[in-house]
């Protein structure tokens, strides 16, 4: 199993670790810093040095309870080796605030309008894209929705995670926000839980920024119609605050 390191600090940058195994290019270690792709959002990159070798690490990827870090080129490194970690940080960071701010948006929607919901979410170091299911939603209507969220953004909320028991999460309405979320929280022991103090509280198992002010302007940059009720957006982050 690799220890997260990013769910303990999402703020870590550096690590070090020991390499427990290698398999083709594939680099499995005892800790992890790396974020592997999952849940809508993309893997992180960076570098890591072992032995008298540097790999880039360009993809990163989950296999059960172990993160496979993918390096370009051939890796000699073998188990027992010491290693460090690096991640690209400017990346990442944009991942954070990219999918911190659909949450904001999530919990916005699911507190003010109740005739709609967020479907669906895809996070990229340069925008996110939104899939809603809402009646009567427009440009316009979508654009109120993003100053709403924006001028929250700027008020500052904690955003933290938290381990709830099963029991405690299914007590809370609303926890997971689709069905196979519902599915698979039954089968949980225990749910990580990502809390925007005051605003929005949801099951999931990504990386986020500490405060709202963090996530910079939302400006909205694509509008489509896919449907009667189904829209997909795009939005675009200004500078951090
Ligand atoms: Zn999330």
């Amino acid at each position: 199993m690799t220890v997260k390191l990013y769910w303990q600090d999402a703020y870590l940058k550096e690590f070090d670790s020991t390499v427990e195994r290698v398999e083709g290019n594939a680099i499995v270690l005892a800790e992890t810093a790396f974020y592997p792709t999952g849940g809508g959002v993309q893997n992180d990159t960076g570098t890591l040095a072992s032995g008298d070798r540097q790999y880039r690490i360009v993809d990163v990827k989950k296999n059960g309870d172990e993160v496979l870090h993918y390096a370009e080129g051939q890796v000699d490194a073998k188990p027992g080796d010491a290693a460090h970690g690096q991640i690209d940080w400017d990346r990442r960071y944009a991942l954070m605030r990219h999918h911190t701010a659909i949450h904001l948006l999530d919990g916005v929607v699911e507190r003010n309008y109740k005739n709609g919901t967020i479907t669906g979410g895809s996070i990229f170091p340069e925008k996110a894209r939104i899939d809603f299911e809402m009646d009567g939603l427009n440009r316009e209507l979508l654009q109120k929705i993003l100053d709403d969220t924006n001028a929250i953004a700027q008020e500052g909320h904690r955003v933290f995670a938290r381990q709830l028991t099963k029991e405690e999460a299914l007590a809370i309405p609303n926890l997971a926000r689709t069905e196979p979320g519902r599915e698979m929280m039954k089968a949980m022991e225990s749910v990580r839980v990502v809390e925007i103090e005051g605003v929005d509280m949801q099951m999931d198992g990504g990386l986020h920024v500490a405060d709202t002010k963090e996530i910079g302007k939302m400006t909205l940059s694509k509008y489509e119609n896919k449907g009667k009720h189904s829209k997909r957006a795009e939005i675009v982050l200004g500078q951090s605050q």
